[in-house]
């Protein structure tokens, strides 16, 4: 089986979307003065999807959502000459082709992740052409079906995220991560706003459910400093991404300061990036997202050096390509779920573009023992309203 083609199109999404409100989320641009309103850098509207091709006729489907017109540059210029004509098989061998020619320039960021649409691509091939689920191939089934967390509750007014919660809850979810509206920017007033936000989800889901929180970079050390032991009392299960992911040392010392456990990884890359964290004792929870760090080939070698380490993973976003991570590890104990929504930030548009990513029962996803590849197909129906650009 040889690689015969390799399409990159950018999916970029011109339907109804759901305007961004004030303190949504606080995120890494929260700190630098702009006219533009902070939340307007926080929404990814365009997908990039890969189709590999194989002489027998086999497609493997990929993705990045991470800058994906650049993406589709990197994809269309650099990897795809490294892949065609080569045996998908050899997918070690192709990885490291792919991160070895681009790394001068390349190692992080959004190169590694148009390197993960190629290997994700390539990993759905080899699932297609032995008729087997993805997972089945680095470990098979280790849990009866997948538990989940559900992951929204944007900060809007508090009553709208109360009723939120309860209805998820009500669903039968039994873990929720929210959002801060407010960091270092808006001084004590939005400490107190943060902590009435906390307060307000434990009201409704109580203390036999799971809480996380998300700062998604927006906050700084020294803010985190002060806000940890005042959210002890809440006992969150982690609290995810307070600084920008540079700041390793950062993270190290607030996983160390208080009870609350630190979370991070979906903006880090490869397996030398997670080696960094987990040395440093920097979280003890991981997050990568496999269409990011460097697809199924890198995400599998992260599994096991966090099974080492005793740290859990519990990748970012849900999504078929981490699900079959998920499910195949013991040293990931569930995984992340966006609902659908009306597209808010971006997130949401993997259900507009793919068929077949399952949708939670009871806060756990299941997926299929007898479905080949990753288990997606291409969406028709909402083809209309997306500009794809070849
Ligand atoms: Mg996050």
């Amino acid at each position: 089986m040889k690689i015969k083609s390799v399409r990159a199109r950018v999916f970029e999404w011109k339907g109804k979307t759901v305007p961004p409100q004030g303190n949504f989320c606080s995120n890494a641009m929260d700190l630098v003065y702009s006219n533009t309103e902070s939340m307007s850098t926080f929404r990814f509207h365009s997908w990039t999807v890969v189709e590999i091709e194989t002489d027998d006729g086999i497609i493997g489907l990929g993705n990045v959502a991470l800058a994906p017109a650049i993406a589709k540059a990197i994809i269309d210029q650099y990897l795809t000459p490294l892949v065609l004509g080569q045996d998908p098989w050899d997918y070690e061998y192709l990885w490291q082709r792919m991160y070895r020619a681009t790394h001068a320039w390349g190692r992080k960021g959004v190169t590694m992740a148009a390197i993960s649409a190629i290997d994700l691509a390539i990993w759905d091939i080899l699932g297609k052409s032995v008729g087997k689920p993805v997972f089945k191939l680095l470990g098979g089934r280790t849990k009866e079906k997948i538990p989940v967390y559900y992951s929204k509750l944007y900060r809007t007014n508090l009553d709208e995220m109360q009723a939120e919660a309860q209805k998820y809850k009500d669903e039968g979810f039994t873990a929720f991560k929210m959002r801060f509206g407010y960091g270092p920017a808006h001084l004590q007033k939005g400490v107190a706003e943060n902590l009435k936000s906390v307060e307000a989800i434990r009201e409704v889901i109580g203390y036999d459910n799971d809480l996380m929180l998300e700062c998604y970079m927006g906050w700084n050390l020294e803010y985190a400093r002060r806000m940890l032991p005042k959210l002890e009392k809440f006992e969150p299960r982690w609290l995810e991404e307070p600084v920008i992911a540079d700041d390793i040392d950062g993270y190290a010392e607030l996983n160390q300061l208080s009870s609350i456990p630190i979370s991070g990884g979906e903006h880090e890359f490869s397996l030398y990036g997670f080696k960094q964290l987990l040395d440093k004792k920097a979280v003890s929870v991981v997050q990568y997202d496999t269409n990011r760090v460097g697809g199924i080939t890198a995400a599998h070698k992260i599994n096991a050096l966090c099974e080492a380490y005793s740290v859990p993973v519990i990748p970012h976003a849900g999504q078929m390509h981490n699900y079959h991570l998920t499910m195949s590890t013991l040293a990931s104990p569930m995984s992340e779920y966006f609902p659908m929504f009306d597209v808010e930030v971006g997130n949401e548009l993997f259900y507009y573009i793919f068929d077949g990513e399952p949708v939670a029962e009871n806060g756990f996803v299941q997926l299929d023992d007898d479905k080949p590849g990753l288990g997606l197909t291409m969406k028709t129906e909402f083809l209309d309203q997306f500009n794809i650009i070849e």
